[in-house]
């Protein structure tokens, strides 16, 4: 066992793509993925802007990213009669390439099965750190040691949990709950999306799957709740209660979501963390730096993360201490604009009182016709690209 053998925690985006680069380094991966297996389709997810389509690139995954991708067109704000107000573009919500994340998930896996151990339904339950290696006990597998452990394992990440304490400490809660679920598309979107925005609520009906199904998505205002998160028809009981009566299409898809065949419930929140490293546990993607599941940042900030830690740890030749200073540097800054750049939308889109509800929607119908009409989307294109890439690739094991 030596620096070489790395424990990731979480097999959804940054697991995976950092299983990728630190095999190529020569390094040897294990992934534990809490799922008991992959999960396919899911909520969109996008990258948009050249960093995040040069680590794709790299990696040799962009032409079946491009393959995956939902192609999909404008999002429209309608009236309680469903009548389309204000048409919001496509690169705003679905960036330069939209897809599915369990899809994406699935295209890295792929891309990775090779070189990594993969151990699905299981977790880390303790970390012990001595001076060469790190003991790890799980809830099934048998105890092991790596030379280092990182938490890939999202906002609620259990790594982190265990290695820089409780969320609470962490996380801050943007004021906002969402849900989301397939359903039939039966309003016949084409690769569109339909949304209803009321005073603290925001329900939106996204077409998938080339139009054979639909994603219904809840958004609501309010203070964190203490849900149990197994607790699917609790979660759903929330979710009715608030939008009873909302009008548009609330009641019809609340009725469909009890027989939906997923169903994800979530609050909003960022982490927001002074580092990200400590002794030889890393964080990466969501756990360490989630600019929230509203900001459309998240998926390409794991993926360019994952990129340079792996990075940073071959060019130090394994030695953690130099890599991971080395990691928070490169990525300090960029992490920062992400962040910030999702502070700002949980307002925009799930405003809270009726005054600002109303207002928006009015706004929006007059957008494309004023000049900063492209403001929102190029903002989150030049955030996305403040970064600049290293390129380790004389590192790579031939
Ligand atoms: C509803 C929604 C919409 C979103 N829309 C967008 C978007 O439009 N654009 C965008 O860029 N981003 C979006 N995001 C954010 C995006 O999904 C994340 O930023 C991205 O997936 C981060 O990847 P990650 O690998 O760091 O974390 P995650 O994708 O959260 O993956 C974490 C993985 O760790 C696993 N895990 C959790 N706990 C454990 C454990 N104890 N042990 C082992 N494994 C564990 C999980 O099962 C999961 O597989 C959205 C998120 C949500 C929730």
């Amino acid at each position: 066992m030596t620096d070489r053998d790395v424990l990731i925690s979480g097999a959804s985006v940054a697991g995976p793509a950092l299983a990728y680069w630190l095999h190529r380094y020569g390094f040897r991966p294990t992934v534990v993925e809490r799922a008991p297996a992959l999960r396919d389709g899911g909520y969109a997810v996008d990258f948009r802007g050249e960093a995040h389509l040069t680590v794709l690139r790299r990696m040799g995954v962009l032409p079946a990213v491009e393959r995956a991708r939902t192609g999909m067109g404008a999002t429209w704000y309608v009236n309680s009669a469903g009548k389309p107000q204000a048409k919001l573009p496509a690169d705003l919500f679905a960036g330069d390439i939209e897809i599915l994340r369990g899809d994406l998930a699935r295209i890295l896996h792929d891309a990775t099965r090779q070189g990594t151990e993969y151990v699905f339904g299981d977790s880390i339950t303790s970390l012990t750190e001595d001076a060469d290696g790190v003991r790890v006990t799980f809830e099934r597998a048998a105890p092991r040691r790596f030379g280092l452990v990182i938490g890939a394992d999202g906002l609620h990440s259990n790594t982190r949990r265990l290695v820089f304490g409780p969320e609470e400490r962490h996380v801050k809660h943007l004021g906002v709950h969402c849900a989301i679920f397939t359903t039939a598309n039966h309003l016949g979107l084409d690769h569109a999306g339909h949304a209803y925005r009321t005073a603290g609520r925001l329900v939106a009906l996204y077409s998938a799957r080339g139009n054979t199904e639909a994603r219904a998505a809840f958004y609501f205002a309010s203070p964190l709740l203490d849900l149990d998160r197994r607790d699917v028809a609790g979660q759903q009981s929330v979710l009715a209660e608030h939008f009873a009566g909302n009008g548009w299409e609330s009641d019809r898809l609340l009725r469909e979501m009890r027989h939906a065949p997923d169903f994800f419930f979530d609050s909003v929140g960022q982490v927001r963390m002074e580092t990200w490293t400590r002794g030889r546990v890393a964080l990466v993607g969501d756990a360490a730096y989630s600019p929230s599941s509203l900001s459309g940042m998240g998926t390409g900030l794991a993926l360019v993360g994952a990129y340079v830690l792996a990075g940073e740890l071959a060019a130090a030749r394994g030695d953690h201490r130099v890599a991971f200073a080395r990691y928070e540097e490169e990525m300090r800054e960029y992490a920062a604009g992400c962040v910030k750049m999702g502070d700002g939308v949980a307002g925009f889109m799930v405003p809270g009182s009726r005054f600002m509800a109303a207002f928006l929607n009015r706004y929006y119908k007059i957008l494309p016709y004023l000049p900063g009409k492209n403001l929102m989307a190029n903002m989150a294109r030049r955030t996305a690209e403040n970064v600049t890439l290293r390129d380790y690739g004389d590192l790579v094991v031939r």
